[in-house]
């Protein structure tokens, strides 16, 4: 049994079944034992591997998109440079050094990165340099104009599930059976969500803290000139499906099987995302996948580049790498690309495209 399993088991005892988005926010974030507090998630050696993990052109071209992003913005001499969910800092390196073609966006960006793990900031401050405020949420990063970024951040952000039972909907909660943790149903009828339609047996996925998130960008970005872009694993359009998945050495485990020792995410419902940006008042463009948003950017053209001044070996990773990014098989398609800008700005490049 896990330490955060003891406590989980305590808390059941006393209180009864726990919703989804509790497990999971104790699971991730609990302050000892949370999955992003104590261990290093990221990397071949590590549970997962993210894209700017994958290949430094993730980061790079992501920074060319803030530079334009920024220059579309009327360049504003000073700007906040926001990043959710940092992770090891790969992706804010790299965007930092390749964003340095655009004369003056360097001097004018204001680096705050919203990141609740101790552990994971003092990585971070290490490879960004101390120059950066950190921030717990982002409520108190300062006012003003903003290019946001968030790569799989959402997908951590806690959520609840509700399953249609005999035609009404019921919470799906983790309880004890016997001497295991275990996600059932609860007896009760939920409060929330009886107004969706169903069928028995189909699960609904709500994530109201994903929605308070994206609300606040987006009334951010209305009240400033901005852009945001998230990318993350997840659907185009909401539907219903039972995402909820853990992670360990790089393979699916049961939601229950060791608490705080494996990653839980869940896939990330843009439309629902886009919704919630809209309604905090930016403008949102539609989603492209992430094949297509690299692809435009110049994927392949900076993956060239970067092979010229490699050995042959380097030059084959770079290859795979590319093609784990943007294969249709790989990342290419389960992964989606969002953006969101201050009303009335141009749509953003390559939102858009053909
Ligand atoms: N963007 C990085 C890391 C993704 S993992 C990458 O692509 O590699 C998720 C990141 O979000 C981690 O840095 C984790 O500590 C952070 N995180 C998770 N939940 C959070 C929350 N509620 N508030 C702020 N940061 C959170």
């Amino acid at each position: 049994m896990t330490p955060l399993e003891g406590i989980i088991r305590e808390i059941i005892v006393t209180e009864g079944p726990m919703r989804l988005d509790r497990y999971m926010a104790l699971c991730l974030g609990h302050p000892e034992y949370g999955y992003y507090m104590a261990r290093d998630a990221f990397g071949e050696e590590g549970d997962f591997i993210t894209a700017p993990e994958i290949s430094q052109a993730f980061g790079e071209l992501i920074g060319i998109w803030c530079a334009a992003a920024w220059q579309a913005m009327g360049a504003p001499v000073s700007f906040n440079l926001v990043e959710l969910g940092p992770g090891r800092g790969i992706l804010m390196s790299d965007l930092l050094r390749a964003a340095k073609v655009m004369p003056g966006f360097s001097a004018a960006a204001n680096l705050h990165l919203v990141e609740t793990s101790p552990r994971l900031r003092e990585i971070q401050k290490r490879r960004i340099g101390a120059g950066a405020k950190w921030h717990d949420t982002l409520a108190t990063v300062a006012e003003g104009p903003m290019v946001l970024v968030a790569n799989e951040f959402f997908d951590a952000i806690p959520i609840r599930q509700f399953e249609r039972h005999e035609g009404r909907w019921r919470e799906r909660c983790v309880g004890l059976v016997g001497e295991s943790l275990t996600i059932g149903l609860t007896e009760a009828e939920s409060v929330a969500g009886q107004g969706a339609p169903g069928k028995d047996g189909e699960t609904i996925e709500f994530a109201l803290a994903r929605s308070d998130i994206a609300g606040e960008i987006g009334a951010r970005l209305a009240r400033h000139p901005g852009a945001s872009l998230i990318i993350d694993y997840g659907h185009f359009i909401s539907a219903p499906g039972d995402t909820l998945q853990a992670v360990r050495k790089h393979e699916h485990v049961p939601i229950t099987a060791a608490p705080g020792e494996c990653d839980l995410t869940s896939h990330v419902d843009f439309e629902g995302l886009a919704k919630a940006l809209r309604k905090g008042g930016a403008a949102t463009w539609p989603g492209i996948t992430q094949r297509m948003f690299l692809l435009a950017m110049g994927l392949e053209a900076r993956t060239a580049a970067l092979s010229g001044l490699a050995d042959e070996r380097m030059a084959g990773m770079l290859q795979r790498a590319m093609a784990r990014l943007v294969d249709e098989s790989q990342m290419g398609h389960l992964f989606k690309v969002l953006a969101a800008t201050s009303p009335g700005l141009a749509m953003p490049y390559p939102f858009g495209q053909p």
